[in-house]
């Protein structure tokens, strides 16, 4: 089955909106007319709107990197489905690694976040991975099970068509640490394999799993060419436009 990639970046807290601005200025050349795979930008949540005005009518998307699951209410400081979608965004980030460390988040919250994505049409994507001591631990394929199942819990098939997933070892976010390409391919069998256990075969054969951790121009090719690894997450890297867009074109 062929998946389109998805090339996609995460500033988290960095770049102003002046910054934003200027990056998309030099990246939309860079990329113009590229359709191989899909392109997402997810700033951080106050430049969502600005930067989604900057792409409009491009083939580059933008997505947020959080939001709450519910629809509205007193929730101070969050950001909901409805309002991501009203200022342009297409995509989600949901359970970044930086988000369970810092931010108390679970994997009961993320199926909660991603119930409410799926809901609103936004494109999910879930990030799951091994902390270091789980990897060195032999725990891998049990916290990547444990991930997905709790990410799943009680969507079904029809709903999960859109979900993209992003296997991201917590020990090589930001550390200049990559999986080597077979590690990330056996991690991906293990979330796919997974995915068809909990909903079914053909749903596990569409989900579109991405790699993040370390991507940069000159690993990107060798990742990209397993069979199971169908795009990137890519942070560092993603911040300098020449850089995220020779990723893009691996
Ligand atoms: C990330 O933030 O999701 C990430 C993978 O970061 P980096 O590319 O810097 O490791």
């Amino acid at each position: 089955m062929s998946r389109k990639k998805v090339i996609a970046a995460n500033w988290k807290m960095y770049k102003t909106p002046a910054e934003a601005a200027a990056f998309t200025t030099a990246f939309l050349p860079l990329v113009a007319g590229h359709t191989r795979d899909e392109i997402v930008l997810h700033p951080s949540p106050l430049l969502v709107a600005g930067v989604a005005w900057q792409l409009k009518g491009s083939n580059v998307a933008v997505g947020a990197q959080n939001l709450h699951w519910a629809a509205e209410g007193a929730y101070t400081g969050e950001t909901s489905a409805a309002q991501i979608l009203g200022v342009g965004a297409t995509h989600v980030l949901i359970g970044h690694s930086e988000r369970r460390q810092y931010f108390g988040e679970t994997d009961e919250t993320v199926n909660k976040k991603l119930k409410a994505t799926l809901a609103a049409k936004l494109i999910p994507i879930v990030c799951i991975g091994e902390v270091l001591a789980e990897r060195e631990a032999g725990q891998t394929e049990t916290v990547l099970r444990r991930q997905v199942e709790g990410a799943l819990a009680d969507i079904t098939p029809a709903e999960a068509a859109p979900i993209v997933i992003a296997y991201e070892p917590v020990w090589a976010i930001g550390t200049g640490k990559t999986a080597t390409p077979e590690m990330a391919q056996e991690a991906h069998l293990v979330v796919r394999s997974t995915v068809a256990e909990l909903l079914d075969d053909a749903t596990a054969s569409a989900v579109r799993i991405l790699y993040g951790g370390s991507v940069k121009p000159e690993n990107a090719t060798s990742l990209m060419s397993q069979p199971d690894i169908d795009g990137a997450l890519v942070g560092g890297a993603s911040l300098d436009a020449t850089s995220f867009s020779k990723i893009v074109k691996y």
